[in-house]
């Protein structure tokens, strides 16, 4: 965002880095830059976004927020409320676009899911977003303001974030980035780069940027098929990056890094579930330290599209695991959460009826 004090503009408050504010701050309102610390106080610690609340501001500097800055905040459609404490919320746009996150509350510590894009373009064939399509990209603004909303709702601070409601977080990678920054930085949200998680279906140049980003965050990647004749018919997005070429990438995340490397693989009845596939994806992923998490495939609102896919049995998901085991390589079965409430991970349409 270009700020520019030669002309009144009217700036997104909740896009903006903390660069932006001093800049804006100092140089546009003429203020002293102890004041930027004090509004992204009551933003990002406070989560005040009424600016006639900022009660530490001057007269003057409150009117300048009100009259030239915007905090355009998400507005609230429907909270529901799994059994097992999960929460999904559904929020409007501005311009009328919806979208989802989910709060996941767990013994010691929480995750917010955050959406990246309303919609996906990329199609995964048992994915609900992928399947409902795309309408836009997300401002860094509409990305944090989700998380800035449920932690008000909690009244806590969330201590993890995860970027896997909807949308391909690497297609929208410079608000993705701006956001990241956002949450990250010292004088704003102050969450560290650890407890932040991409997660992409494989956009090999933003995994690339990713790990050459000045806030080192955990990089997850969902795999769901170790061969490309098999992947290019589940994730539409192979037919461009190829596994050779995401591997390579994600051998240069781990080199830039040394963060330890996520592989997320949905278990599809008959589709993926051979344990002979196990062994593929130890070759292919040999050397990366991997750790996986098998997802037993969700099965998907029917009133957005019956993909006619099947969760395995138990005894076909052990099959699975127990050849992994027998491979050395580290997972765990991540049980869904909030499936009766469809937030479950690749459950998100932003469909959700009001
Ligand atoms: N676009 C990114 C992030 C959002 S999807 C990505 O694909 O990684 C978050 C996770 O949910 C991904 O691992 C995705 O593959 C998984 N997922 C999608 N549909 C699913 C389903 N029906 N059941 C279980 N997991 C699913
Ligand atoms: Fe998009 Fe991820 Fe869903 Fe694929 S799994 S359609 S990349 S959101």
């Amino acid at each position: 965002m270009e700020i520019d004090s030669t002309e009144t503009k009217t700036y997104d408050a909740l896009s903006l880095s903390y660069e932006e504010w001093r800049k804006l701050v100092v140089e546009v309102w003429k203020e002293p830059r102890f004041r930027a610390d004090q509004i992204c106080g009551w933003i990002y610690a406070k989560k005040v976004f009424d600016c006639h609340a900022m009660t530490n501001l001057s007269k003057t500097l409150r009117d300048k927020l009100i009259y030239e800055s915007l905090v355009k905040i998400p507005i609230q459609i429907k909270e529901s409320k799994s059994k097992d404490g999960t929460r999904k919320y559904l929020w409007q746009l501005e311009d009328g676009s919806r979208i989802e996150s989910v709060l996941l509350d767990h013994a010691n510590h929480t995750t917010a899911c955050i959406s990246s894009q309303a919609g996906c373009p990329l199609a995964c064939a048992f994915c609900a977003t992928g399947q409902a399509g795309y309408v836009r990209d997300l401002t860094a603004g509409e990305i944090v303001g989700q998380f800035l909303l449920m932690e008000q709702r909690l009244g806590r601070d969330i201590n993890n974030v995860v970027f896997m409601g909807m949308g391909e977080p690497l297609l929208n990678d410079v608000n993705v980035f701006k956001s990241i920054g956002v949450l990250n930085h010292p004088k704003m949200r102050n969450l560290g780069g650890r407890h932040i998680t991409v997660s992409t279906s494989g956009v090999v140049p933003g995994i690339r940027d990713l790990a050459d980003f000045e806030v080192p965050v955990r990089l997850s990647v969902s795999l769901h098929a170790p061969n490309d004749a098999l992947r290019n018919k589940l994730m539409p997005v192979n037919k461009r990056y190829s596994l050779a070429s995401l591997v390579e990438a994600m051998r240069y995340y781990k080199e830039r890094t040394g963060e330890r490397i996520t592989i997320e693989y949905v278990l599809i009845d008959g589709v993926n579930d051979d344990p002979q596939l196990a062994f593929e994806m130890a070759a292919l992923l040999d050397g990366l330290g991997v750790y996986v998490n098998v997802i037993p495939y969700n099965p998907i609102d029917a009133s957005v599209m019956g993909s006619g896919l099947k969760r395995p049995a138990e005894a076909r998901i052990k099959a699975f695991c127990s050849a992994l085991t027998g491979l050395s390589i580290e997972f765990e079965i991540r049980r869904e959460k909030g499936a009766d409430i469809l937030a479950a991970c690749g459950q998100l349409a932003g469909t959700a009826r009001v």
